[in-house]
This record gives C-alpha cells, sequence and structure tokens, in this order.
C-alpha cells in the first residue's frame, strides 16, 4: 500500500467526525470515496492532506508515519491534494498558477512537467496568458488539478473534482483522471457523483458517518444492490 489509513479519527475541535476510519490505496491506483453528504470523506482528505490533525490511529504514506505532518512537508514527499474550492490564485495567469504548482520542484524540470500538463489539458496551454479567475468552472478544475501535477505527485487526492460541472466536462475531468493514472500516479478521490466515480475506479469505499461500511472494486460496488439504492438513485 503506497498510502493506508488505520484506524484513524480526526476531527473539528472536540467533535470527532472520523472514527477509527481504516483504508488503503495500493501504487498506481483509483481508489474512490463515495457517500453521503456529510459522511466525512472530505474530513477524510483532510486528514491525509495534513490540514487537520488526527487524534488516534496512523496514516502512512510510502510506509512511512505522516499524520500530523506539514501539508508543505507532505508535497514535497509527493502527496499532493487538490481540495473541492480548488484553491487557485484568481488574479495569476494561468501559467503562473502553474509554475507556483512546482514549487517544491527544480527549475530544469519546469518545462517538462508543463508539456505533461498541456497534454493531458490543451485548454490550459490555449489559455497560458488568461487570468484563472476568468476561466470557466471546468477549466478551472483541469487548472487545479493541472497545478498539483507540477509537483510531480507519487499519489494525488482529489475532493470532489466533478462537482458544479456539466455533464460533458464531468467526462472530461474523469477521463483525465485515468490518464493520470495510467502514467503511474496513484489517485484517491471522493466523489459525490458516485455512478461516475466507481466506473474509473478499480476499487472503491463506501462511507458512513465517519467509518467504512463497504469496499470492493468500482464494478462490485456499482452492481452491489445496496450501493444502487443508496447512491445510484437506482
Ligand atoms: P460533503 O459531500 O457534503 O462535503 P462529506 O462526506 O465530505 O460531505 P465532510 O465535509 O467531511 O463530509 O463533513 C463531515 C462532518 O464534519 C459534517 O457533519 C460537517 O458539518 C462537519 N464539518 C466539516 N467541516 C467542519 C469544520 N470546519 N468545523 C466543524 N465541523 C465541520
Amino acid at each position: 500500500m503506497i498510502l493506508e489509513l488505520d484506524a484513524v479519527s480526526a476531527g473539528y475541535r472536540r467533535l470527532e467526525i472520523l472514527h477509527e476510519l481504516t483504508l488503503g490505496v495500493q501504487e498506481g491506483e483509483i481508489v474512490s470515496i463515495i457517500g453521503a453528504n456529510g459522511a466525512g470523506k472530505t474530513t477524510t482528505l483532510r486528514a491525509v492532506a495534513g490540514l487537520i490533525s488526527t487524534s488516534k490511529g496512523s496514516i502512512s504514506f510510502k510506509g512511512e508515519p505522516v499524520h500530523n505532518t506539514r501539508p508543505d512537508k507532505l508535497v514535497r514527499s509527493g502527496l499532493v491534494h487538490v481540495s473541492q474550492d480548488r484553491a487557485l490564485f484568481g488574479n495569476l495567469q494561468v501559467l503562473e498558477n502553474l509554475t507556483m504548482g512546482a514549487y517544491t520542484q527544480p527549475r530544469n524540470t519546469i518545462a517538462s512537467s508543463l508539456e505533461q500538463v498541456f497534454d493531458l489539458f490543451p485548454i490550459l496551454k490555449e489559455r497560458r496568458a488568461q487570468r484563472a479567475d476568468t476561466m470557466s468552472g471546468g477549466q478551472q478544475q483541469m487548472l487545479a488539478i493541472g497545478r498539483a501535477l507540477m509537483a510531480r505527485p507519487a499519489c494525488l487526492t482529489l475532493d470532489e473534482p466533478s462537482i458544479g460541472l456539466a455533464p460533458n466536462l464531468v467526462a472530461q475531468v474523469l477521463d483525465a483522471i485515468t490518464r493520470i493514472r495510467d502514467t503511474g500516479v496513484t489517485v484517491l478521490i471522493v466523489e459525490q457523483n458516485a455512478s461516475q466515480a466507481l466506473a474509473i475506479s478499480d476499487r472503491a469505499y463506501v462511507m458512513e458517518s465517519g467509518a467504512i461500511v463497504l469496499e470492493g472494486t468500482g464494478s462490485e460496488l456499482a452492481d452491489s444492490a445496496e450501493v444502487r439504492k443508496a447512491y445510484l438513485g437506482m
């Protein structure tokens, strides 16, 4: 496992949201976490990204304990998070946002990273001189993912990458995620859009009230009567 959460409890002040949550991601997989609003999916990624501290259990990345490690240190070790709000520098150009993503990288690697990102999202190349906050929602999501890739992650965590996007853009973003996985980057993704997430996932977890209640391959869960009823509206 490249990323492992073992009986992790975490939350906000005295409010515990994650209750001894256990899950793992193998190198080269896309793993998704699906579940209802408020289940704790975002909180899970925030704990992994070092944005909130854990009170119990352990998180390990490449075999090393990383819970309660500073976010920038995690980025340097190859664990890079894309938050739901994308956190772009709105007043900066697309190219400037991408370059900022490479702040942990040697300067002489930036050009080849940029080329890879532009291959994946040609629109970012076309719009490289445009201000980030004037891009559409889908383009901003591509930019947020592209900026994360500039840090050359071994593992990318994505919080609801399809939120607020038109259906054709959802398909484009999810397709890009599979191409990112195919380049060897491990992906952990949290999605409200369960059917689309399961379709691209090697494995997935269903989360309820701060714990995992089901796990399986993407297709096992997509076929499960319980998942179909509760999360796929069938
Ligand atoms: P959603 O898809 O709605 O974002 P989620 O599964 O990602 O749902 P979380 O955002 O992790 O769920 O929220 C889990 C619980 O934690 C919710 O009850 C939420 O109100 C609470 N919570 C989230 N952020 C905070 C915060 N900063 N302070 C206090 N409680 C919070």
